[in-house]
């Protein structure tokens, strides 16, 4: 697919129909950090674009339609445990292929991982999950020393986003999902 404005405003208008202003705004503050993290780690802008466009696509999407598409696309049983903030992502990817036309197998992982992360990441995958968590929209605590570590290093970056979003998680009891503490141990503990 080529993308120029004509494509890129076509894809503008089905992500903006498929969320709140709010979630749209977050999307395109993702595209911006996303845009600069390319820049400076030497990652393709197009990609870049595209990916953080899409990350969430399906965020707003029923508990339902992602039960119905984990049972219909064969994915992994266990996934039916789980809720919409570990499915927008993981599952959410198929809808961005279906429905956006979006083939490209390095864009749909980064949109896969961008939630918990994974051991292996690209430079895709961590440029997506660390503009979801650094863009300017954002008012986590502790952003500020994200944005600024993202300019140094991003694996550090990822490390310190991990590390952050795990302790919240469990401060407020929420369930770990597994591929989060892989995440933590190959980032953050830096395990082998
Ligand atoms: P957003 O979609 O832009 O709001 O951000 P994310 O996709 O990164 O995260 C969505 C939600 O999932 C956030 O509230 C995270 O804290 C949460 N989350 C991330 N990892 C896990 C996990 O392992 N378990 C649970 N229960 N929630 C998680
Ligand atoms: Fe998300
Ligand atoms: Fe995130
Ligand atoms: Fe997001």
């Amino acid at each position: 697919m080529k993308y120029n404005e004509n494509t890129r405003a076509t894809l503008l208008e089905k992500i903006k129909a498929a969320m709140s202003e709010k979630r749209f705004n977050h999307v395109l503050g993702v595209e911006a950090a996303a845009l600069s993290l390319a820049e400076r780690y030497g990652e393709s802008k197009e990609k870049a674009s595209i990916a953080a466009l899409t990350h969430d696509y399906a965020k707003e999407r029923s508990d339902s339609e992602f039960k119905q598409v984990i049972r219909d696309y064969d994915y992994d049983l266990d996934l039916l445990n789980w809720n919409n903030a570990i499915w927008h992502g993981l599952v959410g990817a198929q809808f961005v292929e279906k429905e956006l036309g979006i083939t490209d197998e390095s864009i749909l992982q980064a949109i896969r991982l961008h939630t918990t992360g994974a051991s292996q990441m690209s430079l895709l995958d961590k440029i997506i999950y660390v503009a979801d968590y650094i863009e300017a929209g954002r008012d986590i605590p502790g952003v500020e020393k994200a944005r600024a570590i993202a300019k140094k290093d991003l694996d550090e970056a990822v490390a310190y986003e991990t590390k952050h979003t795990l302790a919240h998680l469990i401060d407020i009891n929420a369930p770990i999902y597994p591929k989060t503490i892989e995440t933590y141990n190959r980032w953050v503990a830096k395990k082998n």
